[in-house]
């Protein structure tokens, strides 16, 4: 009797193991749901602003497909528990294989800079513009991302919280220094404190948009000319504020691929997640917003 249940048992857990290992399978390659980042933003965030758009007058009609890709961590996640962090991040292996796809396929990346330049007609589109954009300033942009820019010579644009840096898990000043000098890095603002603008009343924000910028000016001795609001959180007074200050564009997260002077202030970003190859080429060149 006992020989003939052994198999079965071994069978089922057999079984049990696989669909263990499904679950997790699928799981981890979800990081692009909006779903599992849902703690870390609004659900809004990700949609159009309808109440402001119907406010703003119409400039430009004129969409250029320029798809920014949102990066937070590009590393190995060592504490299996922190979910949110997870949720942010992709390997450095899967950020190189992107890159590879991007330049095999001859996408240019640019800067966020250029962009600006480019809808205000002071710059050629180059083929197949795209731009890598990294938000917080952490320690692994230095570790992880910025060694991989310098092998493929490509930009990226990172949004930095001058009130973090030299703090753990975040970019020391003297690593922003240095990646600003390269010539592949921009360094874009992203408050000082890393707050969400929507729930802020004008006087602190105003704070936090002009300081940072003049923050991070001092600290890299350039112009600092775009912005990014943290947890995409913004309304009409943030827009009116960014703009006051000289910012040429500011980053949201709401979900789209097309560029205008009409969404300058809230340009949209794509987060790819993990794709890479053809998955990656598809999934951008289906875009159709
Ligand atoms: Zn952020």
């Amino acid at each position: 009797m006992k020989k003939i249940w052994m198999p079965i048992l071994l069978g089922l857990f057999s079984i049990l193991i696989l669909l263990v290992g499904i679950y997790f399978y699928i799981h981890d390659n979800n990081s692009d749901n909006q779903q599992m980042i849902l703690p870390y933003y609004e659900k809004e965030a990700f949609q159009p602003p309808k109440n402001i758009v119907q406010k703003l007058p119409v400039i430009s009609s004129e969409k250029i497909k320029v798809p920014i890709l949102l990066y937070h961590y590009v590393e190995y996640v060592q504490d299996a528990k922190d979910t949110i962090r997870k949720s942010l991040d992709i390997t450095p292996n899967t950020f190189e294989k992107q890159i590879q796809t991007l330049l095999d396929n001859s996408y240019t990346p640019i800067f966020i800079d250029e962009l600006a330049d480019i809808l205000d007609g002071k710059m050629k589109m180059p083929t197949k513009p795209i731009i890598l954009t990294f938000d917080d300033g952490y320690a692994d942009f230095y570790t992880d991302v910025f060694p991989l820019l310098a092998k493929y010579k490509i930009k990226a644009t990172i949004y930095v919280v001058p009130g973090f840096l030299d703090k753990l898990n975040y970019m020391t000043k003297k690593q922003v220094q240095e990646v600003a000098g390269s010539g592949l890095v921009e360094i874009a603002s992203h408050t000082i404190h890393h707050i969400n603008l929507k729930y802020t009343k004008a006087q602190l924000a105003q704070k936090e948009i002009f300081e940072s910028k003049s923050q991070l000016e001092q600290l890299i001795g350039k112009s600092v000319n775009n912005f990014a609001y943290p947890y995409g959180g913004f309304n009409e007074d943030t827009i009116k504020l960014v703009e006051k200050d000289g910012y040429k564009t500011a980053a949201s997260v709401v979900t789209g691929s097309y560029q205008s002077v009409s969404n300058r202030y809230f340009l949209y970003r794509l987060r790819p997640g993990v794709r890479t190859g053809k998955y990656l080429i598809n999934w951008l060149d289906s875009l159709k917003q």
